[in-house]
């Protein structure tokens, strides 16, 4: 399987080059010349697999650049970190599904592809005899599952910015407790634009992006979207089995990264309903889908933080299949953005956007009663990303279907919010309370880049 721009401005290259070069080298995102088609028989024979073997069977599909036995090898190392022996269980709820993402390291569903790709690139690494600088910016999730990712691996060393203060309790210690010597972790006192604005700039500087082999871990790279595939198969072959029902997916939505995996697995040919794209009030998408009004707006917090986000950087990869695989419309959509702050869709390109998806807007108030209701008439605590996909389900999708919500990050991850929804404190899960009184290591900073730069320059691996 080869890889290609979304762009149009680079040859086909192999999987492993894919992985390393992350964001396209035309600027455009990396997806594959094709989708492996899945079969009814092929699906009923992946039944009885488990998470890893069934991963095993997905990726490999993509893979043709690794031999199978060290694929497989790195897939069970990145999912024996895992606490549930099911990897990502569904749970069955008073008339919705929840698949559970949040058994890994980090408490959300980022560690099931950032274990992989930590795994990857130590595998990639090795083999070519090459290093690579890891440098990202995280409002919590991201940069506490990459960090995870690539903890004491050979030839990675990360550097995470983050803005002090403005994570998670629970984020901000998942960070700073990891002092493996190949992990940085820096607090700017800033907000989480100052700390991306200073990524963005460094990796914009090409010489020293050269110089120092710098990588990003961010969801643009497609080993990220590939290993995220497997759980919508997972989960669709669990609640399968009950009836012929539609079974929908939906997906607490930020960077369309998650959901664009749901995407691929129907496009592989999974029988998906539909998928239902649940933001916050960050509702770009949202307004697309529904309205196609995709214009830009400003950026509002809320409490469900890992999705405040005005410009998806995976949208593009969806964008390219909406407009037939055209990297022409592609570009020149972004172009319209660029000058116009929109981008105009056709009605038959409307039409098919609404035969795949469909979305609800929750706002924080609605946010907090879900936690408190679905708390109070199922006993299960969701987390406000979970909470809003949640909510999205109740509201648009049939009853009588199989609605499985993606559960993106453990309660225990957002304490705050859903002390707020309950009004009593939450459970505290051991994972979590060992975090404190570790001891911590991270460099506080001013939002200046040139002291981000000398601090790189001078613990670069
Ligand atoms: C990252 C994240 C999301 C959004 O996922 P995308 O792939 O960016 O759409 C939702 N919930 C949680 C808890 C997250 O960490």
């Amino acid at each position: 399987m080869n890889y290609i721009s979304t762009r149009g401005g680079i040859q086909p290259i192999p999987f492993k080059d894919a992985v390393m070069m992350g964001l396209a080298s035309d600027g455009g995102l990396l997806l594959p010349q094709s989708y492996p088609a899945i079969s009814a028989e092929q699906l009923e024979a992946w039944r009885s697999l488990s998470y890893p073997e069934l991963a095993f069977e997905v990726i490999s599909r993509f893979v043709d650049d690794i031999p199978a036995g060290d694929l497989k090898s790195i897939i069970d190392r990145s999912y024996a970190t895992f606490t549930h022996p099911e990897i990502t269980p569904v749970i069955k709820q008073d008339g919705v599904y929840i698949l559970e993402l949040f058994h890994g390291v980090t408490l959300a569903f980022k560690d099931v592809a950032l274990q992989f790709l930590g795994n990857l690139f130590e595998y990639i690494l090795a083999e070519r005899g090459e290093k690579l600088n890891i440098i990202g910016a995280t409002s919590g999730d991201t940069g506490s599952a990459a960090i995870h990712g690539v903890r004491g691996k050979n030839g990675i060393t990360i550097f995470i910015l983050h803005p002090h203060g403005k994570t998670s309790a629970v984020q901000a210690l998942q960070m700073t407790s990891v002092t493996d010597a190949n992990v940085h972790n820096i607090a700017i006192h800033g907000t989480f634009d100052d700390c991306q604005d200073m990524v963005k700039a460094l990796f914009g500087d090409l010489e020293f992006k050269e110089n120092y082999s710098l990588g990003a871990v961010n969801s643009i790279n497609w080993a990220r979207v590939l290993a995220q595939v497997v759980y919508y198969l997972y989960a669709w072959l669990r609640v399968g089995r009950e009836s012929d029902r539609p079974v929908h997916f939906s997906v607490p939505t930020g960077n369309f990264g998650d959901i664009f995996a749901g995407y691929v697995a129907k496009r592989m040919g999974l029988p998906i309903g539909k998928l239902l794209l649940a933001t916050n009030e960050n509702n770009i998408l949202t307004r697309f889908i529904n309205d196609g009004d995709y214009s830009l707006g400003e950026v509002v917090a809320t409490v469900s933080p890992s999705m405040d986000i005005q410009i998806a950087s995976n949208f593009e990869r969806y964008l390219f299949h909406l407009f037939v695989d055209n990297p022409d419309r592609v570009k020149a959509a972004f172009v319209e953005l660029k000058e116009n702050g929109r981008i105009s869709f056709t009605a038959a390109e409307m039409l098919s956007v609404r035969d795949d998806f469909c979305s609800a807007s929750v706002n924080q108030a609605a946010t907090l009663e879900t936690i408190r209701n679905f708390h109070a008439e199922n006993g299960y605590l969701l987390d406000p990303h979970t909470a809003v996909g949640v909510k999205a389900a109740l509201d648009l999708l049939p009853a009588d279907s199989a609605r499985i919500c993606l559960a993106t990050a453990h309660p225990a991850k957002f304490s705050e919010t859903v002390e707020k929804a309950l009004g009593k404190a939450a459970p505290v899960p051991a994972s979590v309370r060992e975090l404190e009184g570790k001891p911590t290591r991270c460099e506080i900073m001013d939002a200046d880049i040139e002291k981000v730069r000398a601090f790189l320059v001078a613990h670069i691996g």
